[in-house]
């Protein structure tokens, strides 16, 4: 067959990346001629005065770094229909929305076709590399993967997640065809108007081919570990409709239901072997290997906001291996990981030199104190300038009309791979608004409730989520950290844990801070069950999906509706006596 002709082959894609990296440095400069090139007639190019020069250089010295604040009036205007070429001469018809679980506030970004040629070229090398380590046969994947409501813009154009605009693609099916695991699901489920009821057929399928699935995967880890968490509540329905090879009450929509109809037939031998092996599990230890007796690995990212979730991820996946998943954003794609034999929480991400044009900000405070004061930004080092054991902030020049932009996320160089470097996510940058002179990222929270959430194992008990606020409505002001935990735990047991966050915050400005009390002693305040199936809700609501869900670590005032969520859920709360 033809399409089988086609078939990639993993290890041209690995001969390709080789090539590409070990001259990282000309791609670069190439990539980055072809962008301008491709874009001279754009206005925004025009502006800054580049007179048709590409070289890095000349495009640092007059192209100025840029947040998606400064640019957002200028992709106003693409969204509303302007006739002009404003960041692109190709017309950009398709708007990618951001999760925005970060900011509260979902931002349109520009996509294009490039973009969903990188994320093939990403997926494809990657694949490549994991394929070596753990080749997988002729399967399929159960991907809970979710088409998010797209609309149409004031001028016209399309608007949705970038992950949607993906799936929505030809090439997308290829690729996942190739990879040899096409989704289990139809596209009816993927692409259904309710995530609930996506999500349960999502899981009545893999069930239905649950000799075939050798991959169980999702954009982001806590979306795998949310729909086996649903699992627990609904797997008795799943194994009746198994039974009767009738679909559930709870499918309504139509179009579900037909294709479901299409898969569903009475199978009361699985129905019975999946009631049996899911009887016998304790505490739902090893329920994926459990019920997918093929399943190679488990694929997601996994680091950054996803590691809190690794601990139960791995609970359900007894032995099957964790494999963590790419890096990138509905900017654009960053880097593969061509490492998948490392644990999760190592995971490292090549960048692909020929899919963006890429700088770093250095994070290290250089120069003298008196230096530090004035503040300046240091400068930018290119793709193949920055030094291993250092942070940095991502600067992105993309296909899709981002020049000079800063994504706010903080990478660490752990090595190089030939000549391109390795990154390791830290986290996203200035998280935690400052009450004093305290610097907490979202990474010291992580692992301040990492150390406190330990206590409660002993009662056999976890911490479900969590998020974070910093309380100025008194002086002085103070963090709030909010949990939802998995079981009734102890005042005592729940004291100590509010203590131990308190007191695991290393920062020396928090620390010296709360000494003096200058910043007020840490509430925790515990949530009710279910708190944050509410939060996830509202950000579906409002277009996003479980996809791309992250979920916010740090709840500022823009964000009322979440923060309303969180303070009309507090069951109990603890101020600390960490510091006296
Ligand atoms: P979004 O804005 O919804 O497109 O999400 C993109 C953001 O998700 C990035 O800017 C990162 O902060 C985060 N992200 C993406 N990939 C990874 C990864 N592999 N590890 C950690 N965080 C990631």
């Amino acid at each position: 067959m033809l399409e089988a002709e086609k078939r990639f082959d993993p290890e041209e894609v690995i001969a390709e990346f080789e090539a590409l990296t070990k001259d990282a440095k000309r791609v670069q400069v190439e990539t980055l001629k072809k962008i301008l090139e491709e874009n001279s007639e754009a206005e925004y190019l025009k502006k800054w005065g580049l007179d048709g020069k590409t070289d890095p250089e000349s495009y640092c010295s007059c192209v100025p770094l840029v947040t998606h604040k400064d640019l957002e009036p200028l992709i106003q205007q693409i969204a509303d229909g302007s006739p002009h070429p404003i960041l692109t001469v190709k017309p950009i018809t398709t708007i990618t929305l951001s999760s925005g679980t970060t900011q509260g506030k979902r931002k349109f970004v520009p996509f294009n076709d490039e973009l969903t040629e990188n994320t093939m070229q990403i997926y494809r090398t990657s694949y490549a590399f994991r394929n070596r380590e753990f080749p997988i046969g002729n399967g399929k994947a159960l991907s809970f993967i979710y088409g998010s409501k797209q609309f149409k813009t004031k001028g016209g154009l399309l608007a949705g997640t970038a992950t949607t605009n993906v799936y929505r693609s030809e090439q997308f099916k290829k690729t996942m065809k190739d990879m040899q695991t096409p989704c289990c699901s139809p596209d009816e489920v993927i692409f259904g108007p309710d995530f609930q009821q996506s999500l349960y057929c999502h899981l009545l399928c893999g069930l239905i081919f649950r000799n075939e699935i050798q991959v169980i995967s999702s954009t982001f880890a806590h979306s795998i570990v949310h729909s086996f968490r649903s699992f627990e509540l609904v797997w008795e329905e799943l194994c009746s409709d198994i039974k009767t090879g009738t679909l559930s009450a709870r499918i309504t929509d139509p179009t579900i239901r037909t294709a479901m109809a299409k898969m569903l037939k009475p199978d009361p031998e699985l129905a019975d072997k999946i009631h049996e092996k899911c009887s016998s599990l304790t505490n739902w230890y090893g329920l994926i290997e459990e019920l997918f007796p093929n399943v190679k690995y488990i694929y997601g990212i996994m680091t950054g906001s996803m590691e809190p979730y690794l601990k139960k991820l791995r609970h359900y996946a007894g032995g099957i291996p964790l494999l963590s998943a790419d890096y990138g954003s509905s900017e654009g794609w960053i880097g593969a990981n061509v490492n998948p034999t490392r644990p999760p929480e190592m995971a490292t991400f090549a960048v692909l030199p020929n899919i963006g044009y890429f700088e770093f900000i250095p994070l290290r405070e250089i120069g003298s104190p008196e230096s530090a004061l004035v503040r300046v930004e240091p400068r930018p080092v290119g793709l193949t300038d920055v030094e291993v054991g250092e942070e940095y902030e991502v600067v992105v020049t993309s296909f899709a009309g981002l020049y000079r932009y800063r994504l706010g996320d903080v990478v660490k160089v752990v090595g190089f791979h030939n000549s391109t470097p390795e990154l390791q996510f830290v986290c996203r940058r200035n998280l935690m608004p400052t009450i004093n002179i305290d610097k907490n990222t979202e990474k010291d929270l992580q692992l301040s409730v990492e150390a406190a959430a330990k206590l409660l194992t002993a009662e056999k008990l976890e911490v479900v989520d969590f998020t974070s606020q910093v309380d100025l409505s008194s002086e002085p002001g103070h963090y709030v950290i909010f949990w939802e935990v998995s079981g009734d735990a102890s005042d005592e047991i729940l004291q100590d844990c509010c203590n131990c966050l308190d007191s695991t915050f290393v920062d020396a400005g928090y620390v010296s801070s709360r000494k003096v009390q200058a910043i007020g002693p840490l509430e925790l305040k515990v949530l009710k069950k279910g708190s944050f199936q509410k939060i996830l809700d509202h950000y579906v609501g409002l277009g996003s999906t479980l996809n791309q869900f992250k979920t916010p670590r740090c709840v500022g005032p823009v964000n009322q509706t979440v923060l309303n969520i969180l303070c009309n859920n507090v069951v109990k709360s603890y101020i600390s006596g960490a510091f006296g």
